[in-house]
């Protein structure tokens, strides 16, 4: 029998995600697995916090990475933020957000939702007016809206909530690792992200950080957390003191993974990885523009590292992606939602925002369009 592996190929990928693996991010979860208890295994749980809070710049006790992706990041914040009949504000410009509200109100929240064109910001003035109207337990915003390209104005947001009795909760998937993220100085109470987007990492974790606020909220809940395997009071005794509590097995050769791509940013230097993903993003929309394509986002708020582009007049969607997929090796996104077929998503994530992955990309959309 064929062993299926074997037709594996290496795809660069430029999508919204997964993006390209780092080969010392492959390496490290190749490496022996330990027992999820064993005290070197609990010191590389350590480190990673350690590097996890460096990277958010926060001093959140609560930092860890929760198993499962990017999503499970999601339902774990909400699932412990959130009890029955709470006053809940999502603030939506493209899927993710959609996808915030459709799980707070699976949790029975009261909730409200602030909607903005796709492809345009947050507007803080609209938050403003909306927070006056109404005392919220909590609000939700992504930062990087991934399905638009779109950057949301989490700072200002924060600076709204200051002093305010709602939890400020920010998805964090994909910008965490491509561009800057102050936790403490812009005042998010909870935060989560995935392994797969920025950190050249494949999908399986959700890094998540709660600020103190966010944890007295979780201790004064009247109700026990309704989900057990993201229930984080428990999960607090195996990732946090002096002896550790089994909850569930850890996935340890993809916590090696994390650890790796954490090591990585710390080395390269933070800064240098922004501007990085800075000069990759302004090589492609160059590049591009020269081919004649544009960006269906305005500069001011445009993400480094997810593109969406005006797919070109004349030009087939599905089948300019497929043969880059079947001919070029590289994966490119298709539009979601009111964007679909209108735009492609080129990913510049992590490991894969090189300048040579942007070249061979803009080769390629030469030799078709
Ligand atoms: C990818 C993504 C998610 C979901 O992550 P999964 O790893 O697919 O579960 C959530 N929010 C944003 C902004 C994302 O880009």
């Amino acid at each position: 029998m064929e062993n299926v592996l074997d037709t594996i190929e290496e795809i660069t990928l430029m999508g919204p995600g997964p993006s390209c693996v780092h080969p010392s991010v492959l390496t490290a979860l190749s490496k022996s697995t330990l027992g999820h208890l064993d005290p070197s295994f609990i010191s590389i749980m350590d480190e990673i916090k350690t590097l996890m809070r460096g990277l958010l710049h926060t001093g959140n006790q609560l930092t860890m990475p929760v198993s499962g992706t990017g999503s499970a990041g999601m339902e774990t914040a909400f699932v412990n933020l959130v009890e029955k009949a709470d006053k809940v504000l999502v603030l939506i410009n493209g899927v993710f957000g959609m996808r915030m509200q459709d799980v707070a109100g699976r949790l029975g929240a009261d909730v409200d939702t602030l909607a903005f064109e796709w492809g345009t910001p947050v507007v803080v003035d609209d938050v403003k007016t909306a927070l006056a109207k109404k005392d919220y337990d909590l609000v939700a915003v992504v930062h990087a809206e991934t399905s638009t390209g779109v950057e949301n104005p989490v700072a200002e947001i924060g600076a709204l909530l200051k002093d305010k009795k709602a939890i400020f909760l920010v998805d964090a998937v994909t910008s965490f690792g491509g561009m800057e993220i102050r936790m403490d100085d812009w005042g998010i109470d909870a935060l989560y992200s995935g392994t797969q987007k920025c950190l050249s990492c494949p999908p399986g974790l959700a890094p998540l950080s709660f600020s103190d606020k966010a944890v007295e909220k979780l201790k004064n809940r009247t109700d026990k957390v309704p989900n057990w395997y993201l229930d984080l009071t428990m999960l607090m005794n195996y990732w946090d003191g002096a002896t550790r509590a089994y909850h569930h097995t850890a996935p340890i050769n993809m916590l090696y993974g994390l650890y790796q791509a954490l090591y990585l940013i710390h080395e390269e230097g933070e800064t240098a990885v922004y501007q990085r993903h800075r000069d990759n993003h302004t090589l492609l929309v160059k590049g591009l523009a020269e081919l004649g394509i544009d960006m269906l986002v305005d500069s001011a708020c445009r993400l480094p590292m997810l593109n969406s582009v005006n797919i070109p007049e004349g030009a087939d969607d599905a089948a300019v992606r497929s043969t880059l997929l079947k001919e070029y090796k590289i994966e490119m996104g298709a539009g979601l939602g009111p964007l679909a077929g209108k735009i492609w998503r080129i990913g510049l994530m992590g490991h894969t925002a090189r300048p040579e992955n942007v070249e061979k990309l803009l080769a390629a959309l030469k030799a078709l369009l």
